[in-house]
Formats: structure tokens, sequence, C-alpha cells
């Protein structure tokens, strides 16, 4: 492991805390008011959305998950049985499995999209980790912490997008480029996509959207009603995954 981990997250949450408020922040958050900070205090409440519209006219097109990868060392493996994903693709039909077999969305279907962590408002897979090696934020990212992870893969029984992955094999050896700067994992723990909570930490914005050549993905502050994010939920219908479950994804997609 390239960076102490522990030490990592703890560096990482003061940084959070020290840049909410800076400029680049609130280039972010937008230029509203926050509906419910609680305490009166200025917290966010991260969410991304994804423009199915726009993502597909680059069908084909890897760039976020590439992005992804490279600053966060995944690593690529072969064998679906050994993958480890933090943001991938998959069919519209098995990505939103309950919009049923209506005619109204006709033109995604067969369609490839996005999906990673929804960063849950209600993440079962917090309530059912035995040793707390994950937990959710005031600003709503669901952490992971390397270190007191025991891979008891309860997390990954959980939660309902197969969102987790299990690093059956050694990922070190298997990363392409290793990026100094974020801790390479372990076998035998559980890892998922971060929110790119260390690059927020600095003022920047998911290394996936930032890769995103037709601008498909936005990122900023649900709270806000001036946000990015608010305003594309408004200008659009949008939809989560499994909103019958009651989990509260923060990830949206423009249908
Ligand atoms: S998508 Fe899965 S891993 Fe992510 S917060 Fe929700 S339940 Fe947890
Ligand atoms: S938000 Fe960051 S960690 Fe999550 S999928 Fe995008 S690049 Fe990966």
């Amino acid at each position: 492991m390239s960076v102490d981990r522990r030490a990592f997250l703890g560096a990482a949450g003061l940084c959070a805390l020290a840049v909410t408020g800076t400029r680049s922040l609130e280039a972010l958050a937008g230029t509203g008011r926050p509906e419910t900070a609680p305490q009166g205090r200025r917290v966010p409440r991260w969410g991304m959305v994804v423009d199915l519209r726009r993502c597909l006219q680059a069908d084909g097109c890897t760039d976020c998950i590439a992005a992804c990868e490279r600053a966060h060392n995944v690593p690529r493996l072969p064998s679906r049985a050994h993958e480890v994903k933090w943001i991938w693709r998959e069919p519209y039909e098995r990505a939103f499995a309950q919009r049923g077999s209506g005619y109204a969305d006709e033109a995604l279907r067969g369609k490839l999209v996005p999906v990673l962590c929804n960063h849950c408002d209600n993440p079962p897979c917090v309530r059912v980790c035995p040793v707390k090696a994950t937990w959710k934020r005031e600003d709503g990212i669901v952490m992971m912490d390397w270190h007191r992870c025991i891979g008891c893969r309860y997390c990954m029984a959980a939660c309902p997008y197969g969102a987790r992955s299990f690093n059956w094999l050694d990922p070190r050896p298997r990363v392409k480029e290793v990026n100094p700067d974020f801790p390479t994992r372990t076998r035998g723990v559980v890892e998922k996509c971060n929110f790119c909570e260390e690059r927020l930490a600095q003022g920047r914005g998911p290394a996936c959207v930032e890769a995103c050549r037709e601008r498909a993905l936005a990122f900023g502050d649900l709270r806000d009603p001036g946000s990015q994010v608010r305003e594309q939920l408004r200008s659009r219908h949008a939809m989560r995954r499994k909103p019958e479950l009651g989990t509260e994804p923060s990830v949206y997609y423009r249908a």
C-alpha cells in the first residue's frame, strides 16, 4: 500500500471540512442557498446526475471508467468472478429492471448506461457491517475504511445494486499504472466508488465527471437549489435505480 490508509482517510476528512465553502466547491455547489443545512451549518449533500441522452451519443465510450480506474488504482481483471468495479456499464433493462416492458423508454432499451455506488441516503450496506468499516458522512458520501474491513462481505450481500467488489486476488500487481496519491488495497477487502472524496477535499470534481467529453455526468450539491444538479433535475424527468427499496440513491438518471 503506497499511503497509510487510516492517515489518508483522516486527513481527507479534515481537508473536506477545511475547504467547505471555498470558491472551488461553491462552483460545484452553485450559487443558491442550501435548503436544509443541519444545525445551520453549510453542509452539502453530494449527488450525481447522468444524462442518458448525452451518454448514449458516445456509445462505446469508456472514458469515465478509465479515469476512475486511473485515479483510484482499480485493478483490471479479465475474469468476471474476480472483477473489481467502481463505475461500470449495465444494459438499461438490467439497471432499471423496475421500468417494466412499456413502450415509453423504447429508445433506451439495449443501451449501456453507467452505474456506480448510489451513495444511498438510507444505505443497507452500512447497517450490516459488523465492524463499522463503512459509514455515511454528513455530506452523504458512503465511505470505506480498508484497514478496518474484515472481508465478511455482508455489505456486498446487502447492496441491492451490486456496487461493491471483493478483492479475491491481490489487486496491486494488476493495477495498470499506480497513482501514488491514492492508496492501493489488499486481497480480502471490499471496495467501491467513493464519490472522489479525496478530490472533493482538494476542491476538485470527480474524475469520471471531468473525463466525460459529452458532459453526460454532472456532480454537485443536491441541497442547493442553484446547483447544476438541481437545475438538471428541474428541467427534465429523472429516475433513480430501484426506488421501491427506499434506499434513496443520490445518483439520478435523466431519461
Ligand atoms: S449503492 Fe450499495 S454500496 Fe452504495 S450506498 Fe447504496 S447500498 Fe451501499
Ligand atoms: S465519482 Fe469518483 S470514485 Fe465514483 S465512479 Fe466517478 S470517478 Fe469513480
